[in-house]
Formats: C-alpha cells, structure tokens, sequence
C-alpha cells in the first residue's frame, strides 16, 4: 500500500493549506506548531487521550449494520459509524478534547472558539468546563437568535458566549472575531478550531484528532464483515469528520471516498454550502482552498437546512483530495436530507443530525444500483436532537 503522508512542513496539502495569518500571530502558530508534533509522538499524551476518549465520549462508537433500510432499498448493505452515541452527540468532542489537552500541556488557561450553529461552541465549552478552564465563544449575533438553546448550553457549562455584531452576523464574522481575540491574548489564550481548516497546523491536527474514528472502522469492519467497505461516505461542511474516517481509508485505493456537501435548495439556485462541487480556491481563515467566494473575492452568504454544513470555505486537504481524484464530491439538497433523515426515524429507530443526514441520502441514493454483497459505510456524524425544531418547521408543525 502507498503511504500517505500529507501535509508537507509547511502545511501544504498540494497547493492549498499553508498558513496566511499577519505577522503578530506567526510566533504563536510556530509554537503551537511544535508543542503539537511533540505531543503527538509522546506515548504519555497519547495514552492520556486514549483513556480520556474511552472514559469521557465514550468509545469506540459502534458501527451499525441498518439491515432494514438495507432491505428496503435492496441494493447495497448500508453500515453507519455511530458517532451520534458519542457524549454531546456528534464528533467534534474528539477534537475538542485533544485540543484543551494540549492547551493544557501548553499552560494555556483560557480556551476561545468560534461558532455559528452552536455546535463546536458546546464541545469546547464542555471540554473547558471538563479540565477547569475559562472559555469564550464568539457567535453572531444573528446565529445567536437562531440558535437559542446551544446558547443556553454553553451557558450552563460555564462559557461566555460573545455576540459577535458585525458584518452579516453570523460564522465569517465570528470567525473575524475570534482571530483578533487570538492576536490580542495570545500569551494565555489557545484558540480551539472545530474542523480542519484553517492555518497549519490546525487542519492536520483537527483530522490526526477525529482520526480515531477511522482507525476503529479497520477493526470493526473486519470483525463484522470480515472486510472492508466498498464505500465510505460522509458529509463535509468544513470536512473534520469526513477526514475522520476517510484517513485511515486513503492509501487503500480499492475503498472509494465519497464526500457529501450542502446543496441547499439546489446549486443552480446559488443558496447552497457546496465550496467543492460550486466554489473556486482562494484564501479564507488562514489557509488556500476552495471557497464560496464573488468575482471580487467576497464571501458569499450560504444556505443549508443543517446549520452544520453552513460554512463558505472546506479544509484544506479536501481541496487536495478533489484534484487528486482519491475522494469525489457531490451534493445533496435539503429536501434529499429531510427525506433520508425520516427514512432512518421509521426504518432504523435513529434520528440522525441533519448533517449527517445527507451522508445517508447519497447513500440511499447509491445503494439501490449496487449489489447485495456490496458494502456502503456512513459516518453518521451526529445525533438529531438538536434538530427537532428545524424539522418541524420545514414540515409546517410548531411544538
Ligand atoms: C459540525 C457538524 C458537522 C460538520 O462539520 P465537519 O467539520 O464537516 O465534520 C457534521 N455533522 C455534525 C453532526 C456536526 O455537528
């Protein structure tokens, strides 16, 4: 099998990735830089993270043989990777808790993220309150509205949540915010980023950290099919969990990688989240990449269903990824998702999070032409209790 070994020193996922910061956070990036790839080879850190993973999320996460809904579309077996069992409910605590680890070792005592559906805001507030550290979240404030009871979370676990009043309000704000908060405490303060985007070494780091889920699928894939998958899908807003279980994967060139982005109400409609299958590379939160971007490089507004996959950018090695061939991206529109999010309700007993949701529905969409003996496996990302509300409107129900 060919090694992979990507990025190279400097971060560079063929031509994208890198690192664009101004000149006062270079010394911190540096920093961070080294102390991570010292941890990351220290038996110490890692069984710190083994134990924490195991004890605090929860893992391994199962992986889930959906034999009726397999049935049902008589095609391909469909198997999903239960990351919606994991402690607050998706996979973003895996690199959460690898991150306030390593502030920690780093003698950082003030955590800041940034967030728009809330959802990264409450993996890090968690892990903050977890290991007894101060914790900021910047959110827009239209996000904030919208977002209410994520809010509340944090809250209750102790962060402060920063209404962020610039610009459209919403994530690229935050985002905007949380760099300067960075520049400015940079002494005490590590800056927790939710997926792999961007300056190195965050993408690296986020994907070596949701890794994990990866590595289990080897086993456990063995173990209960006694081979791997033909298929691996999983959705991409910024891309940690698609990295997650593709990285494992990637050297293995029998196991085709699907990747599934937000396509909104359609892409000829513009209102979508799909940066790979509509977007163009340019330069957004410290790295080069594809982006959702005007002729005069202005960020474009996205829309999703799932608040999740609502992020104009994709990490780095996805870019990489595309260009090389070695994953193919599609997209799935909102109705696609709310359709498969209700199929595994009935057929399943599960309720996925909206993003994950569209993982499965290019699932279902390709499981019907493939056979029996044909193996797909979903990383369902996340579960879908925060979602209740979402769904209900789109299905003109208030509760
Ligand atoms: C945040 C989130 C995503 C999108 O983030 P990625 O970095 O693309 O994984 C997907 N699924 C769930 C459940 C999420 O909470």
């Amino acid at each position: 099998m060919k090694i992979y070994d990507m990025p190279d020193q400097e971060g560079h996922f063929g031509p994208y990735g890198g690192t664009f910061v101004s000149e006062t956070l270079i010394a911190a990036i540096d920093e961070l830089k080294a102390q991570y790839l010292y941890y990351r080879d220290d038996p110490k850190f890692q069984a710190e993270f083994a134990y924490e993973l195991k004890h605090y999320v929860g893992r391994p996460s199962p992986i889930y043989h959906a034999r009726r809904l397999s049935d049902f579309l008589e095609g391909a077996q469909i198997y999903l990777k239960r990351e919606d069992l994991n402690h607050t409910g998706a996979h973003k605590i895996n690199n959460t808790v690898g991150q306030a680890m390593l502030a920690r070792r780093m003698g950082k005592q003030r955590i800041i993220a940034e967030t728009g559906a809330g959802q990264h805001g409450v993996a890090s507030a968690t892990v903050a309150a977890r290991y007894g550290m101060e914790c900021v979240v910047y959110m827009g404030s239209e996000d904030i509205k919208r977002q209410a009871q994520n809010v509340y979370r944090m809250k209750l676990l102790g962060a402060c949540v920063v209404p962020v009043e610039s610009g459209s309000k919403t994530l690229k704000d935050a985002l905007n915010e949380a760099m300067r908060d960075w520049v400015t405490n940079v002494q005490n303060t590590f800056y927790i980023i939710g997926t792999v985007a961007g300056p190195h070494p965050y993408p690296m780091m986020v994907r070596d950290f949701n890794s994990v889920v990866g590595r289990e699928c080897l086993t456990q894939m063995l173990e209960m099919a006694g081979r791997q998958p033909d298929v691996v899908l999983a959705c991409v807003g910024g891309g940690s969990n698609a990295m997650g279980i593709f990285h494992s994967y990637i050297p293995d060139e029998s196991v085709r990688l699907v990747g599934v982005e937000a396509g909104g109400e359609g892409i000829a409609t513009g209102h979508h989240a799909a940066s790979l299958s509509a977007g163009s590379p340019g330069v957004l939160h410290g790295n080069r990449t594809y982006l959702l971007q005007d002729s005069n490089g202005q960020i474009i507004e996205t829309h999703s269903i799932s608040a999740g996959l609502d992020y104009p950018g994709v990490g780095p090695e996805h870019a990489w990824l595309k260009d090389t061939h070695r994953a193919e991206y599609v997209a799935i529109n909102d109705d696609e998702a709310l359709h498969a999010f209700h199929t595994l309700c009935r057929m399943e007993g599960i309720i996925p999070a909206l993003e994950s949701s569209h993982a499965l529905a290019q699932a279902m969409k390709m499981a019907p032409a493939m056979d029996k003996d044909k193996i797909l496996l979903v990383n369902l990302s996340g579960r879908g209790d925060k979602d209740m509300a979402t769904v209900a409107e789109y299905s003109g129900i208030t509760f």
